[in-house]
Order: structure tokens, then C-alpha cells, then sequence
């Protein structure tokens, strides 16, 4: 069996370090991952500048783009044929509303994206010093989760509780909850005299979702969810068609002469 690795948070990260430590037990395993931290960069890929690949040791390779471009390059330029890929493990969760920014959710859907199932791992701890003690319980998570992406074919993302909260109550199947960060904005001067920002307040709150991964987590359970990548809010599709046929948009053609147009700020009724 081969294994992809990837992170968001850098080719040195722990994180990537114990999962590799854990997934060589069951297969070969190459990573590609980002020279650099690149959390928070979503599923965002690279462009409008070269990339560049540097092999920092046997089946190691740091790449100066994000978690998608080291997959996409791994797949389609490296010729890597995984049967699975990994992004992790996160120091953090990715629960909830986390998954939009996540680039370590975004390197797992990427995979999925070329049809390789894939699986995202974040540890809800941000003590990185805790990652070694990982290892033995990701290791013994790993061939059900395995058996599970397969099956799905798409993405699973797992979070793991707190390692200091061992043992762990159980492994369950979750939804997405809702995880809302304070919006804090803290502005201060560089020593130049500059302005500067920092986005992003610690007070979370998590309300409680009967079946989301983030009362898992709160009760001490694995979560593993399952993602696609159809954002789609199907049940808004009928009122935005009702409402176009209302305002007879359905038939306008799309060649029309600027007087038929509605004009701007016309309230749809
Ligand atoms: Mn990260």
C-alpha cells in the first residue's frame, strides 16, 4: 500500500513526523508538503508564480506552495499513485465551520478531488509538544480509518480529542457542527511605526449539535465526518427559482437591449 502524506503546517511540523511514524506500519509512505506553515489557506492553489520541489531526505519532498499544490503536484507531476492520502495531523481542531479555512481538510478534499480517497487528522490540543504520544493511538486508528476512506471514496476528517484526555471514550460518525471564534481584530504599531493586524480572537464557542464533531469532541469520542465537496444548498434551489420566475428573469434573453433591463436597486418582490 502506498501512502501520501501532507500537512499544512510544514514539512517539519511533529504532526507530519508521528502520522508518517505511524503510517509506515502499514504501507510505504512519501510525503509532499509545504517548506513553510500554511495554515488557513483553505484549498487555495497556486497560479500565478513558479513552484518549486526540494527532496530534504529519501521520500521527502518540500514544495513553496500550499497542502493543494503538493498534492496536485505529487498526483500529476511526480507521478505519485497512491492508494491514500493523509494531511496531518494538525495541531488544532478542524471542527465545523474550521473545515472552510482548514488547508490541512483542503490537502485531504484535493486527493479525493483526483479520486484517492483521503483522510484529514487534527489533534484538539494545541500543545505540539504532545504529538508523540500519538503515535500508538493513531497507529491503532489507522486501518479502520482506512477501511472507512476506501469505502467512502471521498474525504474523512477526523479529529482526536485531547491526548491528555486519554483514553479516549470511542471512535463515532459525526456531522459537521458549527464553531463560531470570537472576531477580535488586535491592531498594534511595528517597530517602524506602522500599523499592523492579528485576525483571530481564542474564545470559541461550539453550541451543542446533537451528532456534530464538535460534541464529540466535548464528550471525549473520536470524530470522524464525512466530506464532499458540493457546496450546494439545495433546499434554497426552489425559492431562488420561484423567484425568478416572479420577476420573469426565466425568459429574459441574455442579448437584451439596455432599456428591458430592471433597473439597479429594484426590489425583487
Ligand atoms: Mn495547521
Amino acid at each position: 500500500m502506498l501512502l501520501l502524506l501532507t500537512n499544512d503546517d510544514g514539512i517539519h511540523a511533529p504532526g507530519l513526523e508521528i502520522l508518517a511514524r505511524a503510517a509506515q506500519r502499514y504501507g510505504d509512505v512519501l510525503v509532499v508538503a509545504p517548506d513553510t506553515e500554511r495554515s488557513g489557506v483553505s484549498h487555495a492553489i497556486t497560479l500565478y508564480k513558479p513552484l518549486r520541489l526540494r527532496e530534504i531526505r529519501p521520500g521527502w519532498t518540500a514544495c513553496d506552495g500550499t497542502p493543494t499544490d503538493c498534492v496536485y503536484l505529487a498526483l500529476h507531476h511526480l507521478g505519485i499513485k497512491p492508494d491514500l492520502v493523509l494531511s496531518g495531523i494538525n495541531p488544532g481542531p478542524n471542527l465545523g465551520h474550521d473545515v472552510l479555512y482548514s488547508g490541512t481538510v483542503a490537502g485531504a478534499l484535493e486527493g479525493a478531488h483526483w479520486g484517492v480517497p483521503s483522510i484529514a487528522i487534527s489533534h484538539c490540543s494545541s500543545k505540539e509538544a504532545e504529538m508523540p504520544r500519538l503515535e500508538l493511538p493513531i497507529a491503532e486508528l489507522l486501518p479502520a480509518l482506512f477501511a472507512i476512506a476506501r469505502k467512502s471514496q471521498g474525504t474523512i476528517n477526523v479529529n482526536l480529542p485531547p491526548i491528555d484526555r486519554q483514553p479516549w471514550k470511542g471512535v463515532v460518525a459525526t456531522r459537521l457542527g458549527q464553531r463560531y471564534y470570537s472576531n477580535e481584530v488586535i491592531a498594534r504599531n511595528d517597530p517602524r511605526g506602522r500599523h499592523y493586524f492579528w485576525i483571530g480572537g481564542a474564545e470559541v464557542t461550539m453550541p451543542d449539535i446533537a451528532g456534530s464533531d464538535c460534541n464529540a469532541i466535548r464528550d471525549g469520542l473520536v470524530s470522524v465526518t464525512p466530506l464532499g465537496d458540493d457546496l450546494t444548498r439545495t433546499s434554497d434551489i426552489a425559492h431562488i427559482a420561484e423567484q425568478l420566475e416572479t420577476a420573469s428573469l426565466l425568459t429574459l434573453p441574455v442579448t437584451a437591449d439596455l432599456e428591458s433591463l430592471i433597473p439597479l436597486g429594484t426590489e425583487l418582490s
